[in-house]
């Protein structure tokens, strides 16, 4: 999930925007292709301008969060050379105190992770989600007795010995498997904190800097919602405000969870306690994404431990006993967005920098994870074949394999929202019909559990 922090300013300038991406003012710029021939030898020429020349690499990744950084690690352990830069500074031995956040990590993503050599360098635990229970309700009433149950089981034979629906993995284990990753891999070299100025030319780009000047076939964007790389390649975002956050935290809570993650409907917007490993002195934790009315919202957060966690509880209803915050609390402002292409000439976006969506189904970083996907699919084969990660037929495919999917889901998890966060009476009793009859059609709730778990 990406970083906000609760309370200095950097975490005002967050909120403002949500994500933590580059802002307006950032200094990645991207220059219209010169389309001049000699633009190569210009290249060299401004390595040598600017100091010490980096060599050359098949990809440059700007952004090393956790698509940048594994889309980099993919490309690596397939023999791509690659660089890679962030503004952050990223340590490379650094073990953050458990802060409360976790990604829910699809099964498709998860293969992604252990073909980047990423899964078993995790050094935290990952807990299985084995099953999924939605319903619908009022806050501190009992939730609605329809209700849709998804069970891993339900798959039937493909459902392998120890399979999950999915994976709580917690960001800070994800980042310190990345950052020791990007240090230590031969083949990838890493800028951070580095700021770049990248160059467009034909058959190339240049990287600028502040240690020297690399030359790429392709520069990747993953720099997260406010990619400067996107925006001076001229490329148009379209946004739909939620006037809603996102408020995140773990509990410790009395019962354990077998498991099961809960998404609860509420007026307010979706409630998720989803299933962790527990800490020393916490056996029994989960992950809380708890959506609300911004202004209800940040008056919840303004609370101290002990009445946010009553609140949480009125949500959660009973059934894993009291419950108390571990962690910290963080905020995020929500919104939607989605870039109106994929590609330019030498450059093309991932992850957050391409598309954003309410966190809803916990999709948006598998989203990122399947852009990683299909685009060092394509890079790794144009390079085993000789051939040019940058050409334009080839970020013609990515763009034509990814933006309709990330579309759908864009579209899914808003009609979802909008559907879910009302409190009509009519509405209410449209989606207990809905919810009620997915429970009953084994064959459409397989769809959802293929969907959701990116396979
Ligand atoms: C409340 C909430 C809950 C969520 N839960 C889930 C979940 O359970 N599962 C899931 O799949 N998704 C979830 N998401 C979505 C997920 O957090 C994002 O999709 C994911 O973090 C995007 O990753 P990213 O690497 O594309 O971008 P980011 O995480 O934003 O990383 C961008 C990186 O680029 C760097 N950068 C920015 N600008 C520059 C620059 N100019 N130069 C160099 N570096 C730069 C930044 O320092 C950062 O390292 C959630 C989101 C929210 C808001």
């Amino acid at each position: 999930m990406p970083r906000p922090a609760p309370s200095t300013s950097a975490a005002r300038h967050r909120r403002s925007g949500v994500e933590p991406g580059s802002g307006p003012g950032g200094a990645s710029h991207a220059v219209q292709d010169a389309g001049d021939p000699a633009s190569r030898d210009l290249g060299r020429d401004l390595g040598r301008d600017l100091g010490r020349d980096l060599g050359d690499v098949d990809v440059c990744v700007v952004g090393a969060g956790p698509v940048g950084g594994t889309l980099a690690c993919r490309l690596q352990a397939a023999g791509v050379s690659v660089a890679i830069v962030d503004r952050a500074e990223l340590p490379p031995m650094e073990h953050p105190d458990f802060d409360g956040r976790a990604y829910a990590v699809a099964a498709g993503s998860r293969r992604l992770l252990e073909d980047a050599g990423l899964w078993r360098e995790l050094p935290q635990p990952t807990c299985p989600i084995t099953d999924i229970r939605i319903s619908d309700g009022r806050v501190g009433r009992p939730a609605s007795r329809l209700f849709l149950h998804f069970d891993v089981r339900d798959r039937g034979a493909d459902a392998a010995e120890g399979a999950a629906m999915g994976w709580m993995v917690e960001a800070r284990s994800l980042r310190v498997a990345l950052n020791r990753a990007l240090h230590d891999r031969p083949g990838l070299s890493l800028h951070a904190p580095a700021q770049a100025r990248v160059e467009q030319h034909r058959d190339h780009a240049v990287v600028r800097l502040p240690a020297g000047t690399l030359r790429a076939r392709l520069v990747v964007s993953a720099e997260g919602r406010n990619s400067g790389l996107r925006d001076a390649a001229g490329i148009r975002t379209t946004r739909l405000p939620y006037r809603q956050v996102g408020m995140v935290c773990a509990i410790a809570h009395e019962r354990p969870h077998h498991g099961t993650a809960l998404e609860h409907f509420l007026p307010g917007g979706p409630f998720a306690q989803l299933p962790m490993c527990g800490t020393e002195g916490a056996p029994h934790v989960s992950a809380v994404v708890w959506t609300e009315g911004t202004a209800l919202g940040e008056r919840m957060m303004r609370l101290d431990d002990a009445a946010y966690a009553r609140e949480v509880a009125r949500r959660l209803g009973d059934h894993l006993g009291a419950v108390r915050l571990v962690g910290r609390r963080w905020l995020y402002r929500l919104s939607a967005m989605h870039a109106h292409r994929y590609v330019a000439p030498r450059l093309a976006l991932v992850g957050d920098a391409a598309h954003g969506i309410h966190p809803i189904a916990g999709q948006g970083l598998n989203l990122g994870f399947r852009d990683v996907l299909a685009l060092s699919a394509l890079v790794i084969e144009a390079v085993g074949g000789g051939g040019d990660p940058g050409d334009p037929a080839l970020l013609a495919r990515y763009q034509a394999a990814r933006r309709p999917d990330n579309l759908l889901m864009l579209a899914a998890t808003d009609g979802l929202d909008r559907l879910f966060s009302s409190d009509s009476r009519m509405l209410r009793g449209v989606r207990d019909l809905g919810i009620a009859g997915v429970q009953r059609l084994p064959g459409l709730k397989r769809a959802f559990m293929r969907a959701a778990m990116g396979v």
